[in-house]
């Protein structure tokens, strides 16, 4: 829980990562190796930080992501009102595969998707290795989160073109396509109903309050790429200075800080 202008405000943070790896896949410095649910209630902690969506960190060789899914359920079990676990997954190793991954994480009461086309060398729309794996998102409810911006495979257009084609599928925009990115996942997000963005990586701060104001705050929420980028940066982002320039209702603020991703994941 944070205070702004004196109201308490919920944070739940949409985008974080833990597990361990062997090899470091984008982000090279800091070179994290190891981020585990310990490390996160911690940064929680001290940044105010109510819950987080979390899904597997990134890895620089091919892997299915079983064993952090894994992993990251038992993590959920352990902190339910913290912690709400995302399975990643890989799609190039073809459908059949990633699908009993995709049906092990349903088992394990995995929320959503987290989905990395430029790690996992997959366009986001490609029809064979990833639509079969919408279709099975959408029939179980979840929602997914595509690291979007920084490469072709992850453009705007490509995660749109999911977005459309599954309209009942909630699709969330990681680090809203990233400043190049920000203003056709805007427009993407007028055009579809079920578009949402996470500020991760925004950093260019005009981008990022047009991205409130034309988007609507129904779209955009709180995502910090945390342990990458300091769960605080992204707090202060929003409710310090995006909303010094917006002047936001604290109700709004609050949907973007938390609301949104609850009411996305059907939380109580
Ligand atoms: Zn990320």
């Amino acid at each position: 829980m944070i205070t702004v202008e004196g109201e308490p405000i919920e944070v739940i943070d949409a985008h974080s990562h833990m597990g361990a790896r062997k090899k470091l896949a984008i982000h090279q410095i800091p070179p994290i190796m190891k981020f585990m649910a310990e490390d996160m209630l911690r940064s929680m902690d001290d940044a105010g930080v109510d819950a987080v969506v979390t899904f597997a960190i990134g890895v620089g060789e091919p892997s299915d992501y079983r064993e952090t899914n894994q992993y990251i359920a038992n993590a959920m079990k352990q902190h339910p009102a913290r912690i709400h676990g995302f399975m990643r997954l890989n799609p190039a190793d073809g459908p059949k595969h990633t699908l009993e991954v995709l049906e092990e994480g349903v088992k394990l009461g995995l929320k959503g998707i987290k989905i990395h086309p430029l790690i996992e060398k997959t366009p986001a729309n490609d029809k064979e290795k990833v639509y079969p794996l919408m279709e099975a998102a959408q029939h179980h409810g979840l929602t997914v989160l595509f690291h979007c911006g920084l490469g072709e495979f992850a453009s705007p257009k490509r995660v749109g073109e999911v977005a459309r084609d599954f309209p009942k599928l909630p699709v969330i925009m990681g680090h809203s396509g990233l400043v190049e990115g920000v203003r056709e996942v805007v427009e993407l997000a007028k055009k579809y109903d079920n578009v949402h963005m996470d500020s991760s990586g925004v950093g260019w701060l005009p981008f990022f309050c047009e991205s409130i104001s034309w988007a609507g705050v129904d779209r955009v929420m709180y995502g910090s790429d945390h342990p990458f980028n300091p769960m605080d940066w992204e707090i202060q982002k929003i409710v310090k200075h995006a909303q010094g320039h917006l002047k936001l209702k604290i109700e709004d603020l609050r949907k973007i800080m938390g609301g949104n991703i609850r009411r996305l994941l059907k939380l109580a």
